[in-house]
């Protein structure tokens, strides 16, 4: 699993660990406990470049900024301080807490600060729920003597398994979210999910309707990023999670999905899922509201959808002009991607063919010969016909009937001047 997540690491792992370490140093020296804590410990036993480095310490916030030049309390009642260590990325550093009451299922009304212990024991998983003092590892070589597991996460990380924290019925029902964060995990590291922790999930399933879009969509997105996204799809399904996402259960196998190039990015993922689950007649507004998609990923999750099923369709019928329309759309390449999961075949004519036709003069999108200011140049009035005769002209371009000013130009006088279309005609010159 060692490539597993490295693309999800931050630009400069080492840097970001140094500022951690760094704080953490700080705080030790100042007399405190001081840790790295949670998914960063988790990611750097399994050898994976971690996100993010949080720390923990029991040092108090007003104490934490007393130590540090550049700080920010971000939501002082959640304890945690943004540590600025020179340029990049700040450090978290949260004061040890226990949760207060889950009143929303969603955020601890309150935090009250607490042990070390009560703090790994408000994590949600086992193996999220440990500590590392980095500076005990410095000069030893084995890692795992430096852990400070209160919770049994070492052992259910060597078995590699996502178990929650304490009792799994109660944590589900604090927080729904954590149902597709052990959902994510599992996916990521290929882990599988407790026995006790997955029927609480189940249990939970319905509430995640009650979760905010965002968070659910912040989530999607990870899984569906990652390669092992068909996985995470699955546990979805097999949890009972799919009907409280997007808002109906669908039976589907995840054919284009599975098949889809590791490296896909989220919008090619999600629209191969989409076909997975309703084929091209799919409608894209209730994923938008479903998981808070922003302008772009709807446009280009829509523009697949609809090119796959031209792909799939008329494709043939198309003719040159048309195939080179469609293959210099934004969404075209995403589109042969999904594609070439649905029926592989299929797609190495198109990919053939597209290879052809960009091979021929001017290629799949070639500047257009003449534009709105050569017809006002050959005398024609503005009007809201320029645009299908200009497109007929370059049509004519795409397919090769025409290559030169003179032909565009005769071409555009031809249509404009037929008379037979209600267009107006040349004005006198
Ligand atoms: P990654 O950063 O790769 O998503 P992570 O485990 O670091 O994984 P974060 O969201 O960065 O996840 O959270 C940091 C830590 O905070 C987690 O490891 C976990 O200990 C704790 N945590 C995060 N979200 C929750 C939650 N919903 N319930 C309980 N603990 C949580
Ligand atoms: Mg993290």
């Amino acid at each position: 699993m060692a490539q597993i997540g490295a693309h999800e690491g931050p630009l400069d792992p080492a840097l970001a660990r140094s500022h951690a370490v760094d704080v953490v140093r700080t705080l030790q020296k100042a007399g405190h406990r001081a840790l790295l804590a949670g998914g960063c410990v988790r990611d750097e036993l399994l050898g994976l470049h971690p996100t993010d480095y949080d720390v923990a310490t029991d040092a108090k916030p007003e104490q934490i900024g007393e130590l540090f030049r550049s700080t920010a309390h971000v939501g002082a009642h959640f304890g945690v301080v943004i540590v600025r260590t020179g340029k990049g990325e700040g450090v978290e550093v949260a004061t040890f807490r226990r949760d207060g009451d889950y009143s929303d299922n969603r955020r601890p009304d309150s935090v009250e600060f607490a042990s070390e212990e009560e703090d790994a024991q408000r994590r949600d998983f086992t193996i999220n729920a440990l500590f590392l003092d980095p500076l005990a590892a410095e000069d030893a070589p084995a890692i795992h003597g430096h852990v400070v597991d209160y919770v049994g996460g070492l052992a259910d990380l060597s078995a590699r398994i996502i178990r929650a924290v304490g009792h799994a019925e109660d944590r589900l029902r604090e927080d729904h979210l954590r149902a597709l964060r052990a959902v994510r995990f599992a996916a990521r590291l290929g882990y599988e999910i407790e026995h006790d922790t997955a029927r609480a999930i189940r249990e939970h399933a319905g509430q995640l309707r009650g979760v905010s879009v965002e968070r659910i969509g912040h989530e999607l997105r990870r899984m569906l990023s990652h390669p092992n996204r068909a996985r995470a799809a699955q546990l979805i399904v097999e949890l009972g999670m799919e009907a409280p996402i997007f808002g109906e259960h669908i039976e589907h196998a995840l054919v284009r999905l599975s098949r889809l190039k590791p490296e896909s990015p989220f919008e090619w993922a999600l629209a191969a899922w989409i076909l997975d689950r309703q084929g091209a007649g799919a409608k894209i507004a209730p994923y938008r509201r479903a998981l808070c998609l922003s302008n772009d990923e709807s446009a280009a999750i829509a523009s697949i959808i609809e090119i796959v099923g031209i792909m799939s369709g008329a494709w043939e019928a198309l003719g040159v002009a048309g195939q080179k329309r469609l293959a210099s759309r934004e969404g075209f390449e995403g589109a042969l991607a999904v594609f070439d999961a649905e029926d592989s075949s299929s797609a190495m004519m198109v990919r053939g063919r597209v290879a052809e036709l960009a091979d021929t003069p001017g290629g799949l999108a070639p500047e257009p010969l003449i534009g709105g200011d050569e017809l006002i140049e050959m005398g024609f009035q503005p009007g809201p016909f320029f645009a299908s005769v200009l497109r007929d002209v370059y049509d004519a371009q795409l397919d090769g009937r025409i290559s030169d000013l003179e032909g565009a130009k005769s071409l555009a006088q031809k249509l404009l001047g037929s008379g037979n279309s209600g267009r107006p005609g040349a004005s006198h010159s």
